[in-house]
């Protein structure tokens, strides 16, 4: 299945009961396969875009944050849950203050949110990130690394409801900064919902896949500076 930006913004993700061991594992959950894959997306959000279109919740947040760090398939499929192995927020006590603000949820308490992230997604990444301090501290680090917000910036795009660019303009300024382009989603308006990161297994950037697609029909994106 092909992961589109557009619908992982919108549905709400059904994590199946297993029990078996990674390996010994039949993946049951709807819309993902298998237990390998072969990159990364790094996804965020615009949390005020988020707000005004997806979840009901009020925000000024001016940052790109984490919706998730996902282990993807070159054909666009991916897998997920791959153990059985369950969330422990004790686990990242050491990096709680910056989960908080770079990780928030928007739609209740945080701490669902990362058990949903890190058991769906997480435990198919434990050939690369082992433990579940990993998981989390690295996708912050590689956000902070490769933030689509600064990279804008650098190439004069900054947070504005009437001042846009066009997608190609906002490729040409991730490429810039990170060496490859990225794949962004946006609302009807233009205002940008998520973006995604191709990451290899090297945790190094790389070109995306012909799967990870632009989902933006509007002809001028914005990073908007306020809910409106
Ligand atoms: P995923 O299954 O990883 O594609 O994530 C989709 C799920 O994450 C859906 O249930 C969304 O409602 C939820 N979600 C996405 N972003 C956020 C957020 N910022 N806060 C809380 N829940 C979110």
């Amino acid at each position: 299945m092909i992961r589109s930006l557009t619908i992982s913004a919108a549905i709400a993700g059904a994590s199946a009961a297993v029990s078996a061991l990674r390996g010994a594992h039949v993946n049951t959950t709807a819309g993902c396969t298998g237990n390998t894959y072969d990159f990364f997306l790094l996804v965020t959000q615009w949390p005020i875009t988020q707000c005004m279109d997806v979840f009901s919740c009020t925000t000024s947040q001016q940052d790109f944050t984490m919706h998730g760090l996902w282990p993807n398939n070159v054909d666009g499929s991916y897998p997920c849950t791959c153990t059985n192995e369950q969330f422990n927020q004790n686990a990242i006590a050491s990096i709680l203050t910056q989960m908080n603000t770079f990780w928030p949820s928007l739609n209740g308490a945080a701490a669902s949110f990362w058990a949903h992230e890190y058991t769906k997604h997480g435990t198919c990444a434990e050939d690369v990130l082992p433990t579940e301090l990993s998981y989390f501290s690295t996708a912050l680090k590689l956000r902070s690394a490769y933030d689509p917000l600064a990279a804008l910036a650098t190439a004069g795009y900054n947070p504005s409801n009437t001042q846009g660019f066009s997608v190609a303009e906002f490729n040409a300024a991730l490429k810039a900064q990170n060496g490859f382009a990225a794949a962004v989603s946006c609302d009807s308006s233009g205002n940008i919902l998520e973006t995604q990161v191709c990451i290899g297994k090297n945790l190094q950037p790389m070109a995306c896949p012909a799967s990870v697609t632009n989902s933006c029909s509007a002809s001028t994106l914005y990073i908007p500076a306020s809910m409106h």
